[in-house]
């Protein structure tokens, strides 16, 4: 299918699923409901999870926030198009669907040629990532399709290049704060911002900043764990994670602390892991030496609890 022909199942209110430089999001018109109850619907995401909206140029944010702090503007300037998602309020025109009923809206602009290009044309795009709900975000077309089966419409892209969700701003408090990490970290936001920027992804269930924070995500069937010191990788119900190892064999997958391919296939092996019915997924732990680790860690942290 061409470009065109996704452009136009987004216009008449259906959804399709595209590439983003994160995850494949599945798209519907940021501005009708029908369109957004489907991604709900084809999700089964509960209705009290916000979206965030995908826009292909800086000005259409104001078309849904109102009262843009200069933060913003500077976090646009450093980042945009790119994984950062800002929480802004929003205008009285945006839909409830969107924010969950909240007074704040998300907004980023992906940095995917694919996905500003329908975009651009198809106008702004509520896109949570297209896997089922509870399933782990895809990173591939073949992902969307193991979710929603072979005939959904994808618009198919290379495997994304990072491979977790965009990092979330909150920038409707006075200190700003991360609520979900990715792959732009803490310390690259606050040297822009130069301020104190706190983060609250911390698991609280009881008491989530943003709503998606209560929702186990990112899992896969087999059990995730952290690999012992001391422990052997030769079970062969096991897939293992590790940074280095002297064993070789096909489940030991070696990443030698290149984080980001690691996250890049993060989701991928969990996905693998599941076909191929490993029972457990061994993850070594491994040290922060890239900006990619706090959110690397945050995903893996959540597949195993
Ligand atoms: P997903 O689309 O699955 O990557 O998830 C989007 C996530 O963005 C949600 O689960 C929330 O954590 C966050 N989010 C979206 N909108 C808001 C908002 N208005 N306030 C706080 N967090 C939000
Ligand atoms: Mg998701």
């Amino acid at each position: 299918m061409d470009l065109k022909r996704y452009i136009s199942l987004i216009k008449a209110g259906e959804v399709a699923a595209f590439p983003t430089e994160t995850v494949y999001g599945l798209g519907a018109d940021a501005w009708n409901p029908d369109a957004i109850a489907k991604v709900f619907e084809i999700k089964g995401r509960p209705s009290d999870n916000p979206l965030i909206v995908h826009i292909s140029e800086e000005s259409q944010i104001e078309a849904f926030a109102r009262d843009i702090p200069a933060a913003a503007h500077q976090l646009i300037e450093a980042f945009w198009p790119g994984p950062l998602t800002l929480v802004l309020h929003k205008k009285p025109e945006v839909l409830d669907a969107v924010t969950a009923g909240l007074d704040t809206v998300a907004l980023r602009m992906p940095d995917h040629e694919k996905a500003l290009a329908l975009i651009s044309q198809s106008g702004p795009l509520v896109a949570p990532s297209a896997n089922k709900s509870g399933s782990p975000s895809p990173t591939k077309a073949k992902h969307v399709h193991t979710d929603f089966g072979d005939d959904f419409p994808v618009i198919d892209g290379e495997a994304t290049r990072i491979g977790l969700e965009s990092t979330v701003i909150d920038l409707t408090q006075s200190v700003p704060a991360i609520l979900r990490p990715g792959s732009i970290s803490r310390k690259q936001i606050e040297d822009v911002l130069e301020t104190f920027v706190e983060e609250s992804f911390f698991h609280q269930p009881e008491k989530p900043r943003s709503p998606g924070q209560k929702y186990s995500h990112y899992k896969p069937k087999a059990e995730v764990r952290w690999l012992e010191e001391n422990e052997s990788t030769d079970d062969v119900r096991t897939l293992y994670l590790v940074q280095s190892s002297s064993v070789i064999s096909s489940n030991v997958i070696q990443y030698n602390g290149e984080l980001d391919r690691m996250a890049k296939e993060l989701y991928d092996r969990f996905r693998e892991a599941d076909l191929e019915n490993f029972s457990t997924v061994a993850i070594q732990p491994f040290d922060d030496s890239d900006p990619i680790f706090g959110a690397l860690k945050n995903r893996i942290s959540k597949a195993i609890g």
